[in-house]
């Protein structure tokens, strides 16, 4: 009897190269089933390496390295092994054969000698005739002597999977409830493949059932052909797993996210300067929210999900891959971190396009901190430091400061021998030394901070105001960018 009460998941990527966020996902609800609730799970990373032509070099380096920077560690698999193994499934090939082979002998799997031109013509046929394309079961009666005299002669062969002639087979989902599907609507898949591979539909049985996982966790594409998993299970008088399939993460109303569409994938989020936390954390919501008392809980580490997740409140409805709300997920954990932690975050970004040493970096991060939702965005906020772009003399005139080039001329004048004769430059003073001004001329704020801000960065939107950005730039360049202005205004 399966034991649910100790669960064994796993996530058993292709090695394809690729870790779009939906994959993440899988792999994440089957970290948490095995982990939730305080159970002491197992979590296990298998390899299905069995279709070589998809098999890109390198790119197990990438799974292991997105589940270990996200913290999805692995109690059993190729690399830490465990009792289980081999995990990866080329190192498997005569499991398959063998289990095989034992379907061909109770009659519920044949050879199939069948050649791919063959194969096509049926489909033409079945095609023309608006028939389901199915395998038209030639190979199934071939006689004892045909078999093996084609085996002898080294014929080319597939094992097939014998599906009931009649009857209907049922299956339970997790979030889909109860599937009942007519026999005669499925096919004879390929079990084992003419190079000797297991196809995945046959190799996920064997290995879920050897492996001993408790709960199969994967995407929905996998439903419609878990009636043919479930005869297999029964061919063998294996007890089925529980399945929860998830549901599909969505570009759109209509399209999937995939790697053909060239979609986000762990990496490329990374690379644009989103956070891993951040990421776990918002593909945890495509398709869960934890429900109860902590129903509106959105912002949630790791081990929070853990404490919450729960397979039961997967919903069935398709994901809309949301950028909007990543940002935001994304900003909240930038926001939630001390300056220095932002500081070391955002300073391989700043120095993308600042090259200058004499500025001070902490100011220029806390400056930052509020306004930043994806470190990517930082290089051009800061693409102002090094030297001044050049600017339209018309970012002078705002509406709402009650300024044009006029007199923000006037007001630089102004503040020039303020701030020159600061003894120290540090933004309490220079906080203190503008707004005596600002009284002083019994003017509005906007009248002395806006012409300052656009003089030191030449942009509308910048890392804080005019007092900051004069902190961050320091004195000199501060005095001299204001002269800068001066003179563009004078002319
Ligand atoms: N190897 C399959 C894939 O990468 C995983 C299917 C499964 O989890 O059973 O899509």
């Amino acid at each position: 009897m399966i034991d649910f009460s100790k669960p064994r998941t796993r996530f058993a990527p292709s090695p394809t190269g690729y870790m779009h966020v939906g994959n993440l996902r899988t792999a994440l609800y089957a970290y948490l089933a095995s982990k939730s609730e305080g159970k002491d799970g197992t979590f296990i990373l298998r390899v299905e390496d069995t279709d070589q032509e998809r098999f890109v070099e390198g790119a197990m380096d990438v799974i292991y390295a997105t589940l270990k920077e996200a913290g999805l560690n692995w109690d059993e698999g190729p690399d830490v092994g465990g009792d289980y193994g081999p995990y990866i499934q080329s190192d498997r090939k005569e499991i398959y054969r063998e289990y095989a082979q034992k379907l061909i002998e109770q009659n519920d799997a044949y050879y199939c000698f069948c050649d791919k031109e063959r194969l096509e013509e049926v489909k033409l046929v079945q095609k023309a005739a608006g028939a389901l394309p199915k395998y038209d079961r030639h190979c199934l009666h071939l006689s004892k002597e045909e078999i093996e005299e084609n085996l002898k002669n080294g014929v080319p062969y597939v094992i097939r999977q014998r599906i009931p002639d009649e009857g209907t087979v049922t299956f339970h989902d997790e979030i889909y409830g109860d599937i009942v599907v007519p026999c005669d609507t499925l096919d004879d898949q390929v079990l084992l493949k003419q190079d000797g591979f297991p196809t995945y539909n046959f190799a996920n049985v064997i290995d879920d059932h050897l492996m001993g996982i408790t709960t199969v966790i994967r995407g929905t594409e996998y439903l419609s052909s878990s009636p043919k998993y479930n005869l297999l299970y029964k061919a063998f008088g294996w007890e089925v797993p529980k399945y929860l399939h998830c549901p599909p993460v969505m570009k759109d109303a209509t399209q999937k996210l995939s790697k053909r569409n060239g979609d986000a994938s762990y990496q490329d989020l990374r690379a644009k300067g989103y956070l891993t936390e951040a990421i776990l954390n918002y593909i945890a919501l495509l398709g869960w929210s934890p429900k109860g008392e902590n129903e509106n809980t959105e912002i949630m580490t790791l081990e929070e999900m853990t404490r919450l997740f729960s397979i039961y409140d997967v919903s069935k409805s398709p994901a809309i891959f949301d950028i909007n709300k990543l940002n935001y997920i994304n900003g909240e954990y930038l926001r939630r971190m001390s300056p220095e932690k932002f500081l070391q975050e955002a300073l391989p970004w700043i120095k993308k396009t600042v090259k200058r040493e004499d500025i001070d970096f902490l100011t220029l991060a806390k400056a930052l901190q509020p306004r930043c939702e994806v470190l990517g965005d930082i290089p051009e906020q800061v693409d102002f430091i090094d030297s001044m772009p050049d600017y339209d003399e018309a970012l002078y005139t705002s509406k709402k400061m009650k300024t044009n080039p006029e007199v923000a001329l006037e007001a630089l004048k102004a503040m020039k021998p303020v701030l020159q004769s600061l003894t120290s430059f540090d933004a309490e003073s220079l906080h203190d030394a503008l707004f005596k001004l600002i009284e002083e001329k019994g003017v509005k704020n906007g009248i002395i901070l806006w012409p300052l801000r656009v003089a030191l960065s030449g942009k509308q939107f910048t890392p804080g105001g005019g007092i900051e950005l004069a902190d961050i730039l320091g004195r000199e360049e501060t005095l001299k960018r204001i002269d800068m202005a001066i003179n563009k205004l004078s002319k």
